[in-house]
This record gives C-alpha cells, structure tokens and sequence, in this order.
C-alpha cells in the first residue's frame, strides 16, 4: 500500500534523509522508531508533501505520489496526524472534526464518517460541541486521529500518538490504532514508546541519524538484542 524507495531529503541543503526504503501492505500497521533527531517526522513529512523529496519514489496503492502537492495527497488517502495534535482550540470538536473532510471524496461521506469516528470515540460525541481548547490531552489525541479518520486515509500516519498522555489513556489510543486496522486502514506511526510500538506493529523500522539500521517484524524486534540494548533498557 505504502512503498518507499531511495527516499532523500533534508532542510535548506542539510540532507537529514539518506535514501530511505519502506514497505507497507494494505492494512498493516509499520512503526518507526529512533533516538531523537534521528529523522522520523522528517520522513512523514516527505510522505505527506510538506517536505519534498529530494530524491527517490513514494507511492500509495501503485500510484506514485511523490510529484503531487500536500493536498492532492490527502485526495489520494495519505493523511498525517501531525505531533502535537495541531487542532483548532476554539473551534468545537465537531468543527475540527469537519476540517479533516473539505475534499470531495471525503466530503461527500461526511456524516457516515462522522458516526463511524463517534463510535470509535464516544468521548467525543459526548463532547461534541464543546471548544477543543478545553479538552484533556487524551480527548484531543482522539480529536486529532479522528480528524484524520474524517479525510478517509488509505495510509494514516501518527506522529508520536502517545506522547505526553497517562499509561491508560496511551492504552485506549493504542486499541484505537488496532481497530483502524482492523477496517482495513494502513497505519504508519512514529512512536517514542518503542515497546508499545513494537509490540503493536507488523512491521517496524529503526532509524538512526536518517538510515534504516533494523527492520523487521515486531515480534521478531522486540527479542532482538540491539533493539533491547538500544532501545529497551536490556
Ligand atoms: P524527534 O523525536 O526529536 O522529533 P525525529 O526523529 O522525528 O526526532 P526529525 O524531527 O525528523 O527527527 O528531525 C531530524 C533532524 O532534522 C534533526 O537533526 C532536526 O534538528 C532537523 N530538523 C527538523 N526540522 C527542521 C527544520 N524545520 N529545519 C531545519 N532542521 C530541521
């Protein structure tokens, strides 16, 4: 679903990336995992658009998007939930909620979407009208992955979903990601929980100073030992 192949790019003329290849099929879940710096939002922002590619190839479902402008890409499914939730604060949630659907695909399936991501979060139907602002972190992580959900992704990609939230709350935003799966979504994720991360994926990448050093499948990188030294505190 998500191929990445030769993949380069950096800020001004800092290369950050190095030739980056990542394979994604349809409805798995890939995790990227790394020290600080080591070029994980980079890479989502050069899947998204906001950075470009300085080389290499980035297709989705056969397509290659890699020529394509931010938001022709989101047209195209590839949808990023940027770190730090980035939501309107206030706007109520069902507003910030309705900005992940202004392009026509999705835009046109509004209110079934709408009922699918209050299903997924009933917390936020309960909150509906009120100003995200005044949202816990949790709900707003919600808002955030159910924004995404709103432009129907094809490949959702999280940046650091779990980040700064309580032990039980990462829980309920990790079902979340297992059930997005589970609709058959492909899910990229950047996390700072490793083991969480690696124990939630198919696949996982780790990336150092912008090389894949280790891939594998999660289980298989969960008992590798320089994940576990590196990574895992073992
Ligand atoms: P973190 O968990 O700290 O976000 P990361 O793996 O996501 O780490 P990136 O944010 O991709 O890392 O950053 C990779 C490198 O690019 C870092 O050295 C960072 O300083 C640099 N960098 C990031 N954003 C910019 C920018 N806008 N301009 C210049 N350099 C940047």
């Amino acid at each position: 679903m998500l191929r990445i192949s030769g993949l380069r790019t950096g800020y001004g003329d800092v290369p950050i990336l190095h030739g980056l290849d990542l394979e994604i099929e349809e409805g798995m879940i890939g995790a990227v995992v790394g020290a600080n710096g080591a070029g994980k939002t980079t890479t989502m922002r050069a899947i998204a658009g906001i950075l470009p590619a300085w080389q290499g190839e980035i297709h989705v479902a056969g397509e290659r998007i890699d020529g394509l402008a931010p938001q022709k890409r989101v047209e195209a499914g590839v949808i990023l939930v940027p770190e730090g939730r980035r939501l309107f604060p206030s706007m109520s949630v069902r507003e910030n909620l309705e900005l992940g659907s202004l392009h026509p695909r999705a835009r046109s399936a509004r209110a079934g979407t709408l009922e699918q991501v209050f299903e997924i979060f009933p917390r936020l139907r309960e909150r509906e009208n009120q100003r995200a602002g005044t949202l816990s972190g949790g709900e707003q992580q919600m808002c955030a992955i159910g924004r995404g959900l709103m432009g129907l992704p094809r490949v959702l990609m999280l940046d650091e979903p779990s980040l700064g939230l309580a032990p039980i709350v990462v829980e309920t935003i990790f079902d979340v990601v297992r059930r997005i799966r589970a609709e058959g979504v492909t899910v990229l994720m950047v996390e700072q929980n490793v083991r969480h991360a690696l124990a939630l994926s198919d696949r996982a990448w780790v990336l150092e100073h912008g090389r894949i050093e280790i891939e594998g499948a999660g289980d298989e990188m969960l008992a590798d030992e320089r994940v576990r030294r590196a990574y895992l505190g073992m």
